[in-house]
């Protein structure tokens, strides 16, 4: 895949980049190893004023920035800007609370004692160079969410951005550089994926992230698995979006439309199995239909556009085979299922669609739509709903739409999902753990969860 900005709603290559050379990488993680033997010995407060000042930054180029993002992947520029005030948020949030969230522990007196110490405490100390592999979907925020934690626990960060955000990718890298961070705490490395294995197996690499997909998650774990390094994994998700009858559908059907269709539709966390008991189903499918066929899908420079293009020519094909599948294999089409008319032949649109009758036939009930495309169940009962929710390969978060407590009580003991989230749409927040289980990855992301994660937790024991 070539480095390069390509726009997705004109298809035309507007810059591109040469990678780097193998003896360029090396000299970046030469000046990242030798920026951490310093930076680890920086205090929180330090730190909170590097990070305050790249907030103030970003927050001043926000503009710039979301015209960048959307002009390098398509998102609706709204969005992009939303995304910039997100990352701001998220900066200043590690930036007050690091030094609270990795303060020392003390076992108790009589578990200290115990363990034949006079005293003992666990201390957090940083790992050192970490490597993220982060993807195009949410440019800045996938890297912020990792650096901003990753800088304030004292370690630092090399960036292999996905090849189609050069500009994104570079403009980070600046961004930290004009915020005075020391020279190699934060390098955006242009590489291609398969630079990727050297770069991970360098014994000055101590650890890596991945946000995407499957397959890449695989292969960078393994590949930290065989140098044993830790690795935390973020892919894809197939959320389900669950109403029962004593749902507000209104809201329901609102709510889901935002959830399936943000950034157009290309999030791990969009909910895009909608499970809906039949008490409730008619309704709720007419509400949600109206609302899917109603969106606005145009240039997403546009203010007035609810859903742009999608990112690549790959990743719409990939969208239509997946929804020619299943309407070959009997899905009924409610909306879309195919190209938006009037936009011509530039640009990788795809119409908000929703698809009834979907069954475990079909390979969109096993896979992630990455796509504006809604998947509908029509379920009998309780049991049913949360049989259904579980029946896929993924297990990043959930959607549960009742008034009903027992239904609660029931979705969190049993839906197998990083996240439960009731009468809302999941959504990151920096205070609160994010990430998943079974095929969606592990590890956590955010909250305290997050910046302990790339932390080597220290013993100190002490007679
Ligand atoms: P990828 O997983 O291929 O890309 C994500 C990042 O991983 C990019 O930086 C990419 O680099 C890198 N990468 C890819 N393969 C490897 C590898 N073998 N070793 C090391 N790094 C690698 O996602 P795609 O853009 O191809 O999207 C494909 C599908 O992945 C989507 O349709 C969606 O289902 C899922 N996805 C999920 C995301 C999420 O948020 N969970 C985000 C993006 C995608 P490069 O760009 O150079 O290939």
């Amino acid at each position: 895949m070539p480095i390069a900005t390509v726009n997705p709603a004109s298809g035309e290559t507007l810059k591109t980049y040469d990678a780097l050379s193998a003896a360029e990488v090396e000299q970046r993680i030469a000046t990242a190893d030798a920026a951490f033997a310093a930076y680890r010995n920086t205090t929180f407060g330090d730190r909170a004023v590097l990070l305050g000042r790249a907030a103030d930054l970003l927050e001043e180029d926000q503009q710039d920035v979301a015209r960048v993002m959307t002009t390098e992947m398509g998102k609706p520029l709204a969005q992009a800007r939303a995304e910039v005030a997100k990352c701001v948020k998220a900066m200043r949030w590690y930036a007050g609370r690091a030094e609270s969230l990795l303060a020392d522990e003390h076992p108790s007196a009589a578990d200290v004692a115990d363990s034949g110490a006079d005293r003992v405490r666990v201390v957090y100390r940083p790992l050192g160079v970490v490597l993220a592999v982060m993807p195009w979907n949410f440019p800045l925020w996938q890297v912020v969410r990792f650096a901003a934690p990753a800088l304030m626990a004292g370690n630092v960060g090399l960036l292999k951005h996905a090849s189609n955000v050069p500009q994104t990718a570079l403009y980070l890298e600046d961004l930290f550089r004009r915020a005075s961070f020391p020279e190699g705490c934060f390098q955006t490395l242009l590489i291609g994926s398969g630079a990727v294995e050297d770069v991970l197996r360098d014994p000055r690499v101590a650890a890596a992230t991945l946000t995407g997909s499957e397959p890449a998650g695989r292969s960078v774990a393994s590949i930290a698995g065989d140098e044993v390094k830790k690795t935390v994994l973020e892919l894809g998700g197939s959320d389900p979006f669950v109403v029962m009858p004593s749902a507000d559908l209104e809201q329901a059907a609102q709510t889901a439309v935002t959830a399936r269709v943000q950034n157009n539709g290309q999030s791990c966390i969009a909910a895009k199995r909608f499970i809906v008991h039949t008490d409730v189903y008619d309704e709720f499918t007419r509400l949600f239909t109206d609302r899917m066929r109603a969106l606005r899908v145009g240039d997403p420079m546009d203010e007035d556009t609810d859903v742009g293009p999608l990112s690549s020519e790959r990743g719409r094909a990939d969208l239509e085979e997946l929804v020619d599948d299943a309407v070959g294999r009997g899905a009924a089409v409610l909306c879309g299922g195919q190209r938006p008319e009037g936009l011509g032949e530039r640009g990788w649109y795809y119409a908000p669609t929703v698809l009834a009758d979907v069954t475990d036939a079909m390979r969109i009930h096993h896979e992630e739509a990455f796509g504006p495309v809604a998947s509908l169940y029509r379920v009998p009962d309780l049991d049913a709903a949360v049989r259904l929710a579980n029946d896929t390969p993924f297990g990043l978060s959930s959607n549960v739409w009742t008034r009903d407590d027992g239904d609660v009580a029931r979705f969190v003991r049993d839906l197998q999902a990083g996240g439960v989230y009731v009468n809302g749409m999941t959504a990151s927040h920096p205070a609160l753990p994010f990430g998943g289980v079974k095929r969606s990855g592990y590890g956590r992301e955010l909250s305290g969860h997050g910046i302990r994660e790339f932390c080597n937790t220290t013993t100190v024991w002490q007679r």
